[in-house]
């Protein structure tokens, strides 16, 4: 699928796996597949292995290639070891028993130390990087949001390239795609079995909801995986632009697995505030083949009318769980308001 970013063609669609995902990644009978030591600088005189005539090349002499550049580039003083570089994510992001072999444009480094200047060297010079992201150490967006309180927003930014990228899921019907655009998302690391998937699987199976709530929708990873377990209306709401954002690109890129055959986007979240808490405003509905997926901008605090009637299900999925159980009154609150049944993945 194109990229709504950048226009290249580099996302990927459930339609396009036809293997297991992860022989994207795997290397072929004349890779040769090396591990360096993460913890050592690269010398600038080594002459780095080139992509195979698969294209593909191991993550690690990407990596390295990556450090030699910005060494030439003076963005590094070559006594850094090669972990400092930063925290390269795969695209699309899956679980893997053994490090990859990257395809073209596959590789997206968080880092805080490169420069523009250099980065957009890199991204010339070295084929299999996707594009670098700049932030700090702290999780992009803007946590729990509650009413009434100011959030404190936490955004990185891209440096070369292109920073969406694809996360899979493996499901009970097959993979889950969902799109972020890395840079105001959280990192997720796709575990071999996910556990929220899994528990948004069962609690669906068991159930039967008519109407699934993921009211802290992120970027639409629990609301995809009930539709694509056919519950036939779901609501997914967030008070994040980034979240949203990328929560509709998720909503494209599994629109031909769900039969989805009207895309309509209401207001352009792109002119919304980065964090709106009020009334949840309805940004984009998806509907065909029997589903209907609406997706808010706001606290889930004010859902209520926009939830259709039938047997509801609502999950939660906070960052921070833990103050959220405790939070019985809401929770006592919700089940009354707007009835069913809630569950914390
Ligand atoms: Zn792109
Ligand atoms: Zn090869």
């Amino acid at each position: 699928m194109k990229c709504v970013c950048c226009g290249e063609n580099h996302i990927i669609c459930p339609g396009d796996i036809t293997s297991r995902p992860s022989e994207l990644f795997a290397p072929c009978p004349s890779c040769n597949p090396q591990i360096r030591s993460k913890d050592s600088p690269v010398s600038p005189d080594e002459v780095v292995n080139g992509p195979c005539r698969c294209n593909r090349r191991f993550i690690d002499d990407v990596m390295a290639d990556l450090y030699q550049v910005l060494f030439r580039e003076g963005a590094l003083k070559g006594t850094e070891p090669l972990s400092s570089l930063g925290t390269p994510l795969i695209c699309p992001g899956l679980f893997l028993r053994r490090p990859p072999m990257l395809p073209p444009r596959s590789l997206l480094l968080i880092s805080d130390l490169i420069p523009v200047s250099a980065a957009q060297v890199a991204y010339r010079d070295v084929p299999e990087l996707l594009g670098i992201v700049y932030h700090s150490h702290e999780i992009p967006g803007p946590g729990d949001v509650t009413f009434g309180r100011e959030p404190s927003i936490r955004e990185g930014y891209l440096l070369c390239g292109c920073d969406v990228r694809a996360d899979i899921f493996l499901s009970g019907k097959g993979p889950v795609i969902v799109i972020k655009k890395q840079a105001d998302m959280h990192i997720e690391f796709p575990k071999g079995i996910d556990p929220k998937v899994v528990s948004v699987e069962e609690q669906v199976r068991h159930r039967h909801p008519d109407v699934f709530v993921d009211a802290c929708a992120g970027p639409g990873t629990l609301g995809m995986t009930a539709a694509i377990f056919g519950v036939p209306q779901i609501i997914m709401c967030d008070v994040w632009h980034a979240s949203v954002w990328s929560a509709i690109q998720t909503i494209r890129v599994n629109q031909k697995k769900l039969g989805i055959t009207e895309i309509r986007i209401c207001e352009d979240i792109g002119r919304r505030p980065s964090v709106w808490s009020g009334k949840p405003a309805l940004i984009c509905t998806a509907s065909g083949n029997g589903v209907q997926i609406k997706l808010y901008n706001g606290s889930y605090e004010f859902l209520g009318p926009e939830i259709p009637s039938g047997n509801r299900l609502t999950v939660f999925d906070p960052f921070d769980k833990a103050s959220f159980r405790k939070n019985d009154q809401f929770l006592n609150e919700w089940a009354q308001k707007i009835g069913g049944e809630v569950f914390i993945p």
